[in-house]
């Protein structure tokens, strides 16, 4: 039996995995707490280009940390997206475009800023029970989570996925450029110096390309004995 502070399940991997969808269901039937980490990179992502602020000029961009107030609300049910609110503003929305993810992975990669978001994310897991969703969660920062996976999938297949989201949305959605923009990000996250995107020894993988999401979750569940 695990005490609450090693209930920690972290769940990494490239975008258009399924991971949200995923993370927001086995956080459900565990009754644990969903972190969406990336959420918090989109929205500093959000603050410094709103700021107008020269990412190459590391004391504006501390300022502008240094003064961030972050908020993150339970999504509605296990289909919604957490709700974001920054600097008293509901920026939930504005945060969820596919430049707004390129902003994320740009500012992902300057240390000040992987710093304060580490840190947070490490204080809203203390007391355990969650279920954290990134690129770095089981690697950097909850190393010591008790239940650790990290889901993959081929660029195509996200790219699909992604693209039908974007389309539900309402928005157009030009397929070789999302592709593009996907194969980048993986590229980016993966090789940049700070918690780049990789596989924790002790992670489980699995491969999303052709399971649904019940089966996903299902596998991982097998794992997972609270
Ligand atoms: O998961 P999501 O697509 O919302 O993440 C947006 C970007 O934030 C990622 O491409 C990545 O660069 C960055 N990120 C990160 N570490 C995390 C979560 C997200 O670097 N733990």
């Amino acid at each position: 039996m695990k005490n609450n502070i090693q209930k920690i399940v972290t769940i990494d991997g490239p975008s258009g995995v399924g991971k949200s969808t995923i993370s927001r269901r086995v956080a459900a039937n565990l009754s644990f707490t969903y972190l969406d980490t990336g959420a918090m990179y989109r929205a500093v992502g959000y603050k410094l280009q709103k700021n107008d602020v020269d990412l190459g000029d590391e004391s504006a961009v501390q300022q502008c940390l240094d003064t961030i107030a972050l908020q993150l609300l339970p999504a509605a049910t296990e289909n919604d997206e957490v709700s974001v609110i920054l600097d008293d503003h509901d920026i939930s929305l504005a945060i969820r475009s596919p430049q707004m993810s390129m902003m994320a992975s740009k500012v992902s990669a300057i240390p000040a800023v992987r710093e304060k978001l580490t840190r947070m994310q490490q204080e809203i897991g203390e007391k355990g029970c969650i279920v954290a969703e990134g690129r770095d969660t089981g690697t950097v920062v909850f190393p010591g989570a008790s239940w650790k996976f990290y889901l993959d999938a081929d660029p195509e297949e996200r790219m699909r996925r992604r693209a039908a989201q974007l389309r539900l949305a309402g928005e157009e959605v030009d397929e070789d450029e999302l592709l593009q923009m996907i194969i980048k990000r993986d590229h980016d996250d993966q090789n940049r110096t700070i918690a780049p995107l990789c596989k924790a020894s002790d992670a489980v993988i699995i491969d999303t390309s052709r399971l649904s999401i019940d089966e996903v979750v299902q596998v991982m569940h097998s794992s997972i004995e609270v």
